[in-house]
């Protein structure tokens, strides 16, 4: 047995109940054959693989608020700090009701290759099961406070720093990085993505869907294709979709979909973002309410952003919501590249099935790198006391993403697959990550 199947087969064994988390693993062990085969000695003698997919550490805890109705609640909290081999823990914070350690498991390890790709510091994950749809203010609040009266047990400027991540946006950030600075007396960096007013960097709030753009429009240019002009399908209408649509628009493309849990939108006029905006961080309504104040906007409940057809698809929601019938209509309507603004959206047979059929892919490791790197560019601004203009964070987006196309198209190259940005984004994240960890010994 290869030393790849060896590890994961293990892996399997005891992490049976945790789906997600081994399909993460499972497609980065994968594609890391070409440079694992090389190493092969080596890696085994140092139970590399071995120890890149155990976390360092999991925290789980019990996290007990008062609701308005003075009921007590309690909900699971988790963090899990996957791998600091070139730098603190860095990841986001998901609350959301369908998450529990498998979930966290396949965000923090995705985060490792991820957070190495940006060139910047690397990997951990958390969050609960915590729903905040529906709750007041009060509620999160009180959420967040307990959250962190756990939490800041285990983070630190240099030691974890979370983010936001499904659920979590700049209130709840807020919420919890007050209570964290009452616990510790310290005003440091240990959150990103909070507000302009204490500590946030400018263009953080953008930063994902903007660079999903940035590097979509790098591999339109590298296959001589112009993004302006260009149809795009959108799913999600959260934090990564809404900045996407609005940098595709800038950039002379129609995004025309949008989603949320219960229904989508095809707007053949073109998404209107200001009013997607209103809708969803203004008022935290359901896209209907878009739909009804925008004529040209149709609005179907369920599934169906990749029956409409494009050019290009940014799956930018969720785990696992392109299937291989998604895969298969956007084929047939002719796209011609996958870019995920999501963690994993595409499952495994879509991926396979969208590159055999010669559609350009780039895994969320990379193409939604643009939210970490600059949750980077934040911690830095904290650590000097300074606040860059937009344009100057833009700027080194921009460039960030730029590079890292760079990188994983060159990846794939030097091991024989080009064009196959899976393995490229695999390859270029774990060879630092890998060299970082032989030297610093087995610990
Ligand atoms: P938000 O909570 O802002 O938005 C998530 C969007 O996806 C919402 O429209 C939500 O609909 C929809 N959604 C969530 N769960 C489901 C589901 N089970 N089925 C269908 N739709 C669903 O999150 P973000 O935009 O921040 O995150 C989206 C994705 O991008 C996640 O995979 C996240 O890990 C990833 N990501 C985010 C980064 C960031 O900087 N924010 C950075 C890198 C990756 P509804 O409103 O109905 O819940």
């Amino acid at each position: 047995m290869s030393y790849v199947d060896e590890v994961y087969a293990n892996l399997a064994a005891k992490n049976a109940g945790e789906p997600e988390f081994l399909q993460a693993v499972r497609e980065v062990l994968d594609s890391l054959r070409p440079i694992i085969d090389a190493n092969e000695e080596l890696y085994r003698s140092q139970g590399l693989l071995e120890r890149l997919v155990e976390p360092d550490r999991q925290i789980k805890f019990r996290v007990p608020w008062v609701d308005d109705n003075g009921n007590v609640q309690v909900n699971i909290g988790y963090r899990i700090e996957f791998n600091n081999a070139i730098g603190p823990y860095k990841g986001g914070l998901r609350f959301h009701p369908s998450v529990y350690a498998g979930i966290i498991k396949f965000l923090g390890f995705e985060q490792i290759f991820k957070n190495s790709l940006t060139g910047l510091p690397i990997g951990g994950k958390g969050g609960s099961d915590f729903d905040p749809k529906g709750k007041s203010d009060r509620e999160v609040m009180a959420f967040c406070q307990s959250f962190m009266s756990e939490l800041y047990k285990y983070i630190g400027a240099d030691i974890d720093v979370p983010a936001g991540d499904i659920g979590v946006g700049g209130r709840e950030i807020g919420y919890m990085f007050g209570m964290y600075k009452k616990l510790t007396g310290r005003y440091e960096g240990v959150l990103t993505g909070k507000g302009l007013s204490y500590g946030g960097s400018l263009a953080r709030t953008e930063a994902t869907g903007y660079g999903v753009l940035y590097i979509t429009e790098e591999l339109l240019k590298d296959h001589g294709m112009d993004i302006a002009g260009k149809t795009i399908a959108v799913s999600g209408a959260g934090n990564v979709a809404i900045y996407a649509i609005e940098k595709a628009q800038q950039l002379g493309a129609k995004p025309v979909t949008c989603s949320d849990s219960t229904g989508w939108i095809y707007d053949p006029e073109g998404i209107d973002v200001a009013l997607l905006k209103e809708v969803k961080e203004v008022k935290r309504a359901r896209l209907t309410e878009y739909a009804a104040a925008r004529p040209s906007a149709q609005y179907h409940e369920g599934k169906g952003v990749w029956t409409v057809k494009c050019d290009i698809a940014l799956p930018c929601a969720t785990q696992n919501e392109l299937d291989l019938d998604d895969a298969k209509a956007l084929v047939a309507g002719g796209v011609k590249a996958v870019c995920e603004g999501a963690n994993m959206p595409t499952t495994l047979e879509a991926t396979k099935y969208l590159q055999d059929n010669g559609v350009l892919f780039i895994p969320g490791k990379a193409s939604n790198a643009g939210g970490v790197a600059t949750s980077a560019l934040e911690m830095s601004q904290n650590s000097e006391r300074l606040s860059w203009s937009f344009e100057e964070v833009d700027q080194k987006l921009q460039n960030i993403m730029k590079n890292i196309y760079k990188e994983i198209s060159s990846a794939a190259k030097r091991y024989g697959h080009e064009g196959d940005y899976v393995v490229g984004a695999n390859i270029a994240g774990f060879e630092k990550v890998a060299d970082a960890m032989l030297a610093q010994g087995i610990c």
